[in-house]
């Protein structure tokens, strides 16, 4: 609606953002991060344009999982992402502060304001998709974020513990007062596969994902295991190399006209 487009700033002018996903999640460390980032190196392999916006200011990891260690540049124009291995363009905190192991302790508003500079100062120049890392949670922080930067579709993270809980509720809820549509729902660490067998094990229960999906209305899930793989992949800063279809259900969303 018109009132909620006067919230929204204008990207720097030598911006040109296609598509604006967010990614979100009830709290932290349920991977909202490592989907972000499979999400990004899978839309870069399909040969879009593609940035990642780190909005998770005071847990940034997406630097790490990239194994970005430069920082990022500025001129008088603005400030420049960095690129990863394969180009994708990111910014974050941690490729802004001197030192990564700093602990950023600001306060809500400032860490918005942040936020919705990475939008409006980041040079970000031609974009097909850019996903952004959200801070976690429904509370103040993500909704400034979310009145500030015009997202398209939102993509929600959650543990098996998550889906039997709010979260998910809170999540929509959240995404259907700021007019967002839901794109998917993604049930992270949701079985292991036995290395031996290949078997699949879920070792939380039976995914409730299905259930709650069609509760919402999502008409796309995604689950992904529980892997060492994965865990290596983000710890050694080469996610670009991870293999696996698990998500491809989403890609083919995104890809799609609907989007
Ligand atoms: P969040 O962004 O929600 O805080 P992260 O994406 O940073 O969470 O994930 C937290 C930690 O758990 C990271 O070290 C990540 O590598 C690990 N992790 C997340 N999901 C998986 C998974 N499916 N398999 C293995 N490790 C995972």
């Amino acid at each position: 609606t018109q009132e909620q487009t006067n919230f929204r700033e204008k990207p720097h002018e030598l911006s040109n953002i296609k598509k604006v996903i967010g990614v979100v999640s009830g709290k932290g460390g349920v991977g909202k991060s490592l989907v972000t980032s499979m999400l990004a190196v899978l839309t870069k392999r399909s040969n879009y344009q593609t940035a990642i916006l780190d909005a998770d200011i005071t847990g940034p990891s997406i630097p790490k999982s990239f194994g970005l260690h430069e920082k990022a540049s500025g001129s008088e124009l603005g400030l420049y992402p960095v690129k990863t291995k394969t180009g994708i363009s990111v910014m974050s905190l941690n490729l802004l502060t001197e030192n990564e192991t700093d602990p950023v302790i600001w306060r809500g508003p400032i860490i918005a304001g942040t936020v919705k500079q990475f939008w409006t100062d980041v040079i970000w120049g031609d974009v097909d998709y850019m996903f952004i890392d959200m801070p976690p949670g429904t509370g103040d922080v993500p909704l400034t974020v979310f009145q500030s930067i015009p997202v398209d579709g939102l993509i929600i993270v959650a543990s098996p513990q998550e889906l039997v809980g709010m979260i998910v509720e809170k999540a929509v809820n959240m995404a259907q007062m700021m007019h967002i549509p839901v794109l998917a729902l993604v049930e992270n660490m949701s079985y292991v596969t036995c290395p031996d067998c290949g078997k699949e094990y879920y070792v939380f229960g039976e995914s409730h994902i299905d259930a709650i999906a069609k509760k919402f209305g999502i008409s796309t899930i995604a689950k992904l295991p529980i892997d060492p793989k994965l865990a290596a992949a983000c710890d050694s800063g080469m996610i670009e190399l991870f293999d696996g279809n698990w998500l491809n259900n989403i890609m083919k969303l995104l890809e799609s006209e609907e989007m």
